[in-house]
């Protein structure tokens, strides 16, 4: 696997691939990889001529500075499991090769920016279009891999590849677990053993509210959902919201021809957490 760290030299390992139109499958990502991450790579692998990642914690996506100084780095064992899953290429840049210039563009994702993450992070996923549009140029890449874990992250980067005109198919991939349901994250492994017993709550609420969606109203699941972690004082849920699959437009009622899906992002401790189920 070839470990790079500056655009030119992406560009010197791809010209072949690019000329030769042999498809190249991309997968960006911040670290901490676990098997959420590899699945993707496998994925890609599948489905590619050559597989290429990013590791790069991007600083302008974070609202909250703690956060990313916090944010799990774990370099060595990320090489292994990207190498192990038949990764070609990592690139792996310095904050400085990704930011050369200190103008950063600013999106229009109109709604989608606004509820849910985006009421919640301003300016995160502007920071995520600017990154992923960056990256995107650099590997120029015949189909990107992204985890339905972060949804609203997953339809804002389909909006940017349309408004920019970007030549990559966006490929939307399942979310993987743990085996007591909490959706493999990063920032997992900033939960003290405590949390990390309790967060399971996240996927068991979600799990019930699947259920409760043959019986119940939309308002009652949500406030069902409200109830259950206000049992906890180590859990804040930031927010739950019923929505369209795929406009993430919330949804008052049980409408034909809508794929209902709940989000959910919650504090525990100081760790937040979001994750999402397909309710119908
Ligand atoms: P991150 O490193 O958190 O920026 O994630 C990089 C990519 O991996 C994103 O497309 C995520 O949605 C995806 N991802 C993260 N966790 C999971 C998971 N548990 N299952 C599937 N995809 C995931």
């Amino acid at each position: 696997m070839e470990i790079l760290k500056t655009k030119s030299s992406v560009a010197d390992f791809l010209n072949q691939v690019w000329k030769s139109g042999d498809p190249i499958g991309f997968v960006p990502t911040m670290g901490a990889l676990h098997q959420g991450h590899i699945s993707l790579v496998e994925r890609a692998k599948l489905e590619n001529s050559i597989v290429t990642a990013s590791i790069f914690v991007n600083p302008i996506q974070f609202n909250n500075p703690e956060d990313l100084k916090k944010y799990p780095r774990n370099i060595d064992r990320d090489l292994d499991l990207l190498g192990e899953a038949g990764c070609d290429l990592v690139f792996i840049p310095e904050v400085e090769e990704m930011y050369p210039e200190t103008a950063l563009e600013k999106y229009d994702f109109g709604y989608l920016e606004n509820i849910m993450e985006g009421k919640y992070r301003p300016g995160h996923f502007n920071g995520v279009a600017v990154v992923v549009n960056r990256l995107f140029d650099i590997f120029k890449p015949s189909k990107s891999y992204l985890g339905e874990k972060d949804l609203q992250q997953l339809r804002i980067i389909e909006q940017l590849v349309v408004q920019n005109k970007i030549s990559t198919e966006i490929i939307p991939c399942a979310i993987v677990r743990e085996a007591d349901g909490l959706a493999m994250s990063s920032r997992n492994l900033r939960l003290n053993p405590e949390h990390r017993k309790k967060a399971s709550l996240i996927y068991q609420t979600l799990t019930k509210s699947k259920e409760m969606a043959n019986t119940h109203t939309v308002n009652e699941i949500v406030n069902f959902v409200t109830d259950q972690f206000e049992t906890d004082e180590d859990f804040r849920l930031e927010y739950f919201s019923i929505v369209d699959f795929h406009s993430l437009l919330a949804i008052e009622s049980w409408e034909d021809g809508i794929t209902p899906v709940g989000c959910i992002a919650a504090f525990l401790g100081d760790i937040r957490l979001i994750d999402n189920m397909i309710l119908k």
